[in-house]
């Protein structure tokens, strides 16, 4: 034990003059390759983080998870008890009300079917919740970040695939089965050719890192294209998205067609959502979201050819690059809304009793 604990604990009531009651919460983004903590308060204010590369020496990703919140609490110097409660977010479907994770988790698989709440909730004796990790990131930004206010929001989330999340008169939106706001994997194309998640013409193959990089690469061989291949050093399977988006502003044609097709496909699913759900605010967000920033005006004008006038004037867009900090904040946003969710009934039920 440090001598600084020793002293501490020699002086109880100097420590209890100090001890502050639960205010903040910490959220947890666990991504492919790295996992972010923060302590967040109510507001939305980022006091402290950390991040780790979730699997560091092949370890179990909750250990990161654990190693993490220790470091930003004892950073902040703050006790893991002053913790009001955890949000977590993870790349794939998620059972939140039991807190268990589904399958498939494509980038971190050894949390698929685990229960993750209930084993983080063991570790360090906290109320955690789990999500999906852009449905968290959705009610971030309607709670606290750049929708904030909104009652209704989706936010798209293009990275190496798509996600979304949707909130609607304040509600998140899981669906029946969990699938709700699953939009990366809705059609675009009725007629389109088949998507790796087993579906056929989903925006994901058209507007998504991988998919981007997929159409070029497989297109390549039959439409040779210089700039393409002098950027991926001659190895057509060493194609990436960026450099899709690289060629096609150096005015390479078939690298264009691609980004064009990209644009196309997300003027159509921002069509989809504006008139199926006319959110006030639509964001668009996600790793790749920095290339197509460049793209607005031509996203834009493909929605106009799907979204009916009104309800696209109604709807507020914008696109903001991606950012950790975000997820993190999104993830203590879960636990705020879980925490409210709790109390929402017990409320009712009491007025009830009056
Ligand atoms: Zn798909």
């Amino acid at each position: 034990m440090c001598p600084a604990v020793r002293r501490r604990d020699r002086r109880p009531h100097a420590r209890r003059r100090r001890r502050r009651a639960p205010s903040v919460i910490l959220g947890v983004d666990v991504g492919g390759t790295t996992t972010a903590v923060g302590l967040v308060t109510r507001e939305g204010k980022i006091i402290a983080d950390a991040s780790a590369p979730t699997r560091a020496g092949e370890c179990d990703p909750l250990d990161t998870v654990e190693a993490l919140i220790r470091q930003v609490t004892e950073r902040a110097r703050r006790p893991v008890r002053s913790i009001a409660a955890i949000g977590i977010g993870v790349p794939g479907p998620v059972d939140a009300e039991r807190g268990i994770v589904g399958e498939p988790v494509t980038h971190v698989p050894d949390l698929a079917g685990r229960a993750l709440a209930a084993e983080l909730r063991r570790r360090v004796g906290i109320r955690v919740s789990v999500d999906n990790d852009v449905n968290a990131l959705a009610l971030g930004e309607a709670t606290l970040g750049a929708g904030r206010g909104a009652r209704s929001l989706v936010v798209l989330s293009l990275g190496t695939g798509v996600g979304a999340g949707i909130v609607l008169e304040g509600r998140l939106v899981r669906g029946a089965a969990g699938f709700g706001g699953e939009l990366g994997h809705t059609p675009v194309n009725f007629d389109g050719p088949p998507c790796w998640c087993g579906l056929r013409g989903c925006l994901a193959f058209y507007a998504s890192g991988r998919g981007i990089a997929d159409i070029a690469q497989a297109r390549v061989a039959s439409a040779p294209s210089a700039a393409l291949l002098k950027a991926a050093g001659g190895d057509p399977a060493e194609i990436t998205a960026s450099m899709v988006f690289g060629a096609a502003e150096m005015g390479d044609h078939l690298a264009r067609s691609i980004v064009d097709e990209a644009c196309q496909a997300l003027g159509a699913m921002i069509g989809t959502i504006v008139n199926g759900l006319n959110p006030e605010v639509l964001i668009l967000t996600g790793g790749v979201v920095e290339s197509f920033m460049r793209l607005e005006a031509e996203i834009l004008r493909a929605s106009r050819e799907y979204a009916f006038p009104k309800a696209l004037a109604a709807t507020r867009i914008e696109i903001v690059p991606g950012d950790k900090r975000a997820a993190v904040r999104g993830a203590a946003a879960l636990a705020l809304y879980e925490s409210n969710a709790r109390a929402r009934p017990r409320r009712t039920q009491e007025r009830r009793t009056r």
